[in-house]
């Protein structure tokens, strides 16, 4: 295992499609219907701000959590057509030895689509911009909510919270359902919408049997045109497109710690680094996170990363 962490994605055998905050795409060779690589880095950000140094085994811990929700989720939610084909490239890509070993576990073969330009989230939860929202209108995304439900109070059932799919260095804005059909396109919108809100049901019952609670979480989609049919795209029910809370420790009225990168935002805010550009995090900072999402790996996946790592050629 790289004891490093890899915070750049130094592949030249594959011409790069882009870059984004913790994800390098790369064309593949066509054959069939258009594939691309998608390798994950050991970046990390956090209170929007993306660390000097990353997590090592980050990207491979990451890659592996959503490989197995693709796998469970196929299982359980009827209908469902995703995007990941296999972990790591497709034998002879004409990678060398070196590329290999840096992708091993973070890299996964999906078809390439043609991505809607939403954020399909789905709250089960109110927590986060949505809590802020509900304090002063009562209202989530525009939605009305019940009345006198308090900080991080879980909703009496999960709602479909899309928003803009903002370029690098922009933010993302909450949306209404109804503002993201007219982004979408009608055909679409009740098609993502109930896709979304079925995968986060099965992903929350699922999770809450092992220790954790998805307070919320992030959904990507995408079309192939050909077809005309809609995929489960990009990383799926990971801590980072998720807010997870320990099932343990969680209390209703009070913010919750995020399962994972708690230790890094206490830190930062603790040494006055929050939002600060350029912050290198200490070695005890850096194994600790690692050992969170260490954690999180062991109960999702049922056992060790290092252990699922070996069985990854
Ligand atoms: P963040 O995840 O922090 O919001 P981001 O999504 O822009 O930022 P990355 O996660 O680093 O950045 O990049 C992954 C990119 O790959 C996203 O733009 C996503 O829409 C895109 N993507 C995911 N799956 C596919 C796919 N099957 N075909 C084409 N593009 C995809
Ligand atoms: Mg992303």
């Amino acid at each position: 295992m790289a004891a490093e962490a890899l915070s750049s994605m130094p592949l030249t055998s594959l011409p790069r499609l882009s870059q984004g905050k913790v994800r390098d795409l790369f064309a593949l060779p066509e054959a069939g219907k258009p594939t691309l690589l998608f390798v994950t880095s050991d970046r990390i950000s956090a209170y929007d701000v993306i660390l000097k140094n990353g997590i090592p085994s980050k990207g491979a811990i990451l890659t592996l959590i959503s490989a197995k929700w693709f796998e469970v989720l196929s299982s359980r939610v009827p209908g469902l057509k995703h995007h990941f084909l296999h972990l790591g490239p497709p034998a002879g890509s004409g990678l060398s030895q070196e590329e290999e070993q840096l992708l091993r576990g973070r890299s996964m073969t999906v078809r390439r689509l043609k991505i809607f330009p939403i954020e399909a989230i789905v709250r089960g939860y109110v927590t986060g911009s949505a809590w802020a929202e509900y304090e002063k209108t009562q209202t989530i995304h525009g939605l009305p909510q019940p009345a006198g439900l308090k900080r991080c109070e879980r909703l009496p059932k999960p709602i479909y919270t899309p928003s803009t799919k903002a370029e690098l260095g922009d933010r993302d804005i909450n949306i209404s359902p109804n503002e993201a059909r007219g982004i979408v396109g009608d055909k679409y919108a009740s098609r993502i919408e109930e896709l979304a809100l079925a995968c986060y049901n099965a992903g929350a019952a699922y999770a809450e049997e092992r220790g954790i609670i998805i307070a919320d979480t992030k959904f990507e989609f995408g079309l192939d045109e050909e077809t005309d049919e809609i995929y489960l795209v990009d990383e799926v029910l990971t801590p980072d497109s998720s807010r997870f809370w320990s099932k343990a420790d969680y209390q209703v009225g009070r913010e919750q710690d995020s399962f994972d990168k708690q230790g890094l935002r206490n830190w930062l805010t603790d040494n006055g680094l929050k939002g600060k550009p350029d912050v290198e995090m200490p070695p005890e900072v850096v194994e600790k996170t690692r050992a969170r999402y260490a954690e999180v790996f062991k109960l999702m996946v049922g056992e060790s990363f290092e252990e699922a790592f070996k069985k990854v050629a």
